[in-house]
């Protein structure tokens, strides 16, 4: 499992949602853990290590020890309040900031791994995480929510992430759109049917 760099098509794909949990989902959320650490980041959405499932993980402080670790399952996002703007990147789009808007506080209603219900007001960084997050899984990137001036300028340092890919992609280490979909379709049956 690895975290995938934009344009991989995964990132655009729409996550379905899950049924079933099983000792390989465990382990999936696990090794997302162990990859959000790695990276420093906050959070990960399973687009983000090409599965199309509707689950995400948080830990606001990026620290196994001091922080809270987090599993998001089919996730609903209600009642936004405020506004907020603050600097965000992804670790799909490694390096890249820019400033988002976004409801200051929410609701979020989802499941945990063991099937609990998660039904929470939640503001600050958390809030922004989860917004973040769940956006992923609807195939949505931090880079869609920004000024039209500022993603003129993200644009350019995306050329990069364009050049990487199209090389991986014909050096046969990222698959074509057929295969890839083909992976996903199979994933799907064995959790969200
Ligand atoms: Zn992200």
């Amino acid at each position: 499992m690895e975290i995938v760099q934009y344009p991989h098509p995964t990132l655009r794909y729409k996550s379905k949602p899950i049924t079933r949990v099983d000792r390989g989902l465990r382990e999936i959320v696990k090794n997302m853990f162990s990859l959000m650490y790695e990276a420093k980041g906050i959070g990960l959405a399973a687009n983000q290590v090409d599965l199309p499932l509707q689950l995400f993980v948080v830990n606001t402080k990026s620290d196994p020890v001091e922080g809270e670790e987090r599993v998001f399952i089919n996730p609903v996002i209600t009642k936004p309040k405020g506004s907020h703007e603050a600097e965000e990147g992804c670790l799909s789009i490694i390096g890249v900031n820019a400033m988002v808007v976004r409801p200051e506080q929410i609701h979020i209603s989802a499941y945990d791994l063991d099937g609990n219900e998660i039904s929470e007001t939640v503001d600050g960084l958390l809030a922004k995480a989860i917004q973040h997050e769940t956006d992923h899984l609807e195939g949505v990137l931090f880079i869609d929510r920004i000024s039209e001036s500022s993603r003129k300028q993200v644009d350019i340092e995306l050329e990069d992430f364009e050049i990487d890919f199209k090389s991986r992609r014909e050096t046969g280490s990222i698959p074509d759109d057929q295969t890839i979909m083909k992976r996903l379709s199979e994933i799907e049956a064995k959790y969200c049917s």
